[in-house]
């Protein structure tokens, strides 16, 4: 058997190769972009002309090759993605040898590596949550992620939260996407920021107007240009910024609501939390355990733990993925956790 895997992590705007060996070892990693714009067709032949180039690299044929990708997805088949537009992929369309292969959900094999070689090595059920642009959780029951009957099982970002609350692009009312995603919580300061009249201008309402206690430029003495980001907003948030402070505090109660429910349905060991937001560290977690723990009256909340594989989370699952499709189920059993997180992913 060949001494190593291909893996790769489609995403939207980028892909996310590697070469896995059957030790942990981490052999390149690579990356480039995927032509989403230019149709699925050609998405599907950047990923096989990709998955060659890195098995060239590699100096022969790989034992196996795993992929992460977004949408509904079988291990054979990648049957939907809104994101990138494809429909009934066959696996071994992706893959340009005669070589075993075995797809996963992006978020679910995101998990798996969380569970293999991350933050849920010890654990047997936990849920993991990274929160970036959306929000889609990994549940992982007895070590393995779980995808439901039809593959939408962890869609947490579109539990409904505040039932009378913002409209969400799925068409849904107040789902937790809408208040907690990194983008939602760029958003919805931006928003409020652009509707608050100036102190130049006529105060809006006819109450006394009172002089902030500290000048409105205090926190931001430059000017932040719109969209703001997240991390902005965290920043701003621990500036003591209060618009910012009430947005922060929405996405937390959002995610404490979600969280709640979840705990109570499934009873995990700890909650995972990754992705841009969780970025923000203790700004977060702090809050939100305590928001959780106070929902919960007679049990205790499961703890917050950060991921640790980070963005080459999705990218170290598909090695995994590589090697069971190459007939090594227990791969991932003694990979050393510093070697997978000591070099940056290209
Ligand atoms: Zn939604």
């Amino acid at each position: 058997m060949s001494s190593f895997v291909v893996a790769l992590d489609v995403g939207g705007t980028s892909m996310k190769g590697g070469l896995v060996g059957r030790s942990g070892e981490i052999i390149l990693t690579d990356h480039c972009v995927t032509p989403r714009d230019k149709g699925p067709a050609v998405v599907v032949g950047a990923i096989r002309s990709f998955i060659d180039e890195l098995a060239v690299a590699g100096g022969g044929t790989p034992a196996g090759v795993g992929l992460a990708v977004p949408g509904l997805v079988t291990a054979d088949a990648a049957l939907y993605s809104a994101n990138i537009g494809w429909r009934d992929v066959p696996a071994a369309d992706f893959v340009p040898l005669d070589v075993p292969v075995m797809l996963g959900h992006d978020v679910r094999t995101g998990g798996l590596a969380e569970s293999v070689l991350g933050a849920g090595r010890e654990l047997s059920d936990f849920l993991f949550l990274p929160i970036g642009t959306g929000i889609a959780g990994a549940v992982i029951l007895k070590g393995e992620p779980y995808g439901g009957t039809a593959g939408w099982g962890g869609e947490i970002g579109h539990i409904p939260v505040f039932p009378n609350g913002e409209t969400c692009a799925c068409g849904q009312i107040g789902c937790l996407e809408t208040y907690a995603s990194a983008s939602a919580v760029g958003r919805r300061y931006s928003a409020r920021v652009a509707a608050t009249p100036t102190t130049s201008g006529t105060p809006a309402s006819s109450a006394p107007f009172v002089f902030p206690a500290t000048p409105a430029s205090a926190a931001s003495p430059v000017p932040l240009a719109v969209p703001v980001t997240a991390e902005q907003v965290a920043a701003l948030t621990a500036s003591g910024d209060p618009v910012a402070g009430e947005v922060w505090d929405d996405a937390v109660e959002a995610l404490s609501l979600a969280l709640a429910t979840y705990t109570l349905l499934l009873d995990p060991s700890a909650i995972v939390l990754g992705g841009g937001l969780a970025e923000a560290g203790r700004l977060l977690s702090d809050p939100l355990a305590e928001r959780l723990q106070s929902r919960l009256t007679f049990r205790e909340a499961p703890p917050l733990r950060p991921a640790v594989l980070g963005v080459r989370a999705g990218m170290l699952g598909a090695a995994l993925l590589g090697w069971r499709a190459a007939g090594v189920p227990d791969a991932g059993a003694t990979w050393p956790l510093d070697v997978l997180k000591a070099s940056r992913v290209a």
